[in-house]
């Protein structure tokens, strides 16, 4: 596609990014049949194609308008479109840069600003959201509705893993995950314990950014990902091999550091780094089959449990790990049912159950139908939000799929 950036952003980071992003895309409309927004709304401009065009219109200088901004913020950031783009168009860099674009040109309502003010500020410090959290579950029978939905029922802790072994990980602690579901990473630092790995939750280390990146907060969203790189920097050189991360919406977006901060220079190659070691849970156990299945050997499951996987599109447009762990739970003995538009987003999103409810709650239940049609005794997934936002809509019970595999080498 031909362009003729403005002045405003010709020539910087964010305008070349934009440029070589716009240049590859052939207009073809192919991204547009699995767009989820597309599919529920029926509007071009709902769909990647139609919110290319307006990004470029934008970046070309045309007045931005609530509507352009609209039609953004209806984008869930899912990136099924980067899975069908037959061009390689990374559609979420030009989505990023539209958003902040379209914010800095147009005032959103004061109610508005107010919300995503409180999202950016309170999701990403887990000193305030976990305690705020606590609150909610004990006093959870007296919430309303809408908020109880939002909390995940409080689960008998797993005892942690202590050992020390030569092999070291670090693991990403991140913001919300600790209060909402800590056996999480406890169930991770268990298996890994299993298998003769240790991790390390760096000191310091805090959100990956994701939030602020998404509420248009750039400068933020690379704040954060300088300290955390910090924080593991020290580790990285003594020898750990991996950060692992089990909410792939944070792994998605760690493994953009080196793009986030490619024009930085005291950071760049740090961010390289990182971006290169930064591993889903999925993929590190993928690469550590043989001993995880002689440990599997060791017990054989009393019944095949039936479980429905969904895989976040952070996980399998994002990071691009398909099949990996649909694989694992398997070779661990669970049945895992059929699901239908597996490539579609559930609505969870981040933050856009909170901005964009109608059209979150519609995907949900739309998942939902999809994975409760093989009647599943568990619904499984790879990320916090989605496990958040589907159990909120079923009293099937939605867990991180590594719980399942902790419990299973328990058993
Ligand atoms: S499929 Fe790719 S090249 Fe085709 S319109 Fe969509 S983003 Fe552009
Ligand atoms: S990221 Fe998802 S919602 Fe946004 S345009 Fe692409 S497919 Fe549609």
């Amino acid at each position: 596609m031909q362009t003729n950036l403005a002045d405003f952003i010709r020539g910087t980071p964010d305008g070349d990014t934009a440029d070589a992003t716009l240049r590859k895309c052939v207009h073809c409309g192919f991204c547009t049949a699995t767009c989820p927004t597309y599919q529920l709304l029926g509007d071009e401009l709902d769909g990647p194609r139609g919110r290319i065009y307006l990004i470029k219109q934008m970046l070309e200088g045309a007045a931005v308008t609530e509507k352009t901004q609209r039609h953004l913020d209806r984008c869930l950031t899912c990136r099924s479109c980067e899975t069908t783009c037959p061009s390689g168009v990374e559609y979420h860099r030009l989505a990023d840069i539209g958003r902040a674009v379209a914010a800095a040109r147009v005032a959103r309502p004061l109610g508005t600003r107010f919300l995503r003010f409180a999202l950016r500020e309170g999701l990403t410090r887990a000193w305030l959201f976990g305690p705020a959290y606590r609150l909610g579950q004990f006093f959870c029978p007296l919430l309303p509705a809408s908020l109880k939905a939002k909390l995940l029922p409080r689960k008998k802790s797993v005892a942690a893993a202590r050992r020390t072994h030569p092999r070291r990980m670090l693991m990403l602690a991140g913001c919300v995950q600790p209060a909402m579901a800590p056996n999480i990473n406890a169930a991770t630092a268990r298996v890994l314990d299993r298998l003769g790995i240790a991790t390390i939750e760096a000191e310091g280390a805090g959100c990956c950014g994701a939030v602020r990146l998404h509420l248009d907060d750039h400068a933020g969203a690379r704040a954060d990902a300088r300290r955390n790189i910090d924080a593991w920097w020290p580790h990285l050189s003594a020898g750990a091999e991996a950060i692992v991360v089990t909410a792939s919406g944070c792994g998605a977006h760690v493994r953009d550091y080196a793009h986030l901060l490619a024009h930085d220079p005291a950071y760049a190659a740090k961010a390289a780094r990182v971006t290169l070691l930064a591993r889903d849970i999925a993929e590190v156990l993928a690469g550590e089959q043989a001993a995880l299945a002689a440990l599997l050997r060791k017990s054989v499951p009393a019944t095949r449990r039936k479980v429905a996987f969904h895989s976040p599109c952070s996980l399998q447009h994002g990071m691009r790990v398909r099949g990996a762990v649909e694989s694992l739970l398997q070779a661990a003995g669970f049945e895992l049912t059929p699901v239908a538009d597996a490539h579609l987003c559930c609505g969870s999103a981040g933050t856009y159950s909170v901005l964009q409810p109608e059209l979150s709650l519609k995907l949900r239940d739309n998942k939902l139908a999809c994975l409760s049609a093989g009647a599943p005794a568990a619904v499984a997934s790879a990320n916090i939000g989605c496990i958040a936002h589907l159990q909120s809509g079923t009293s099937t019970p939605v867990s991180h799929w590594i719980e399942l595999l902790d419990q299973r080498l328990e058993s």
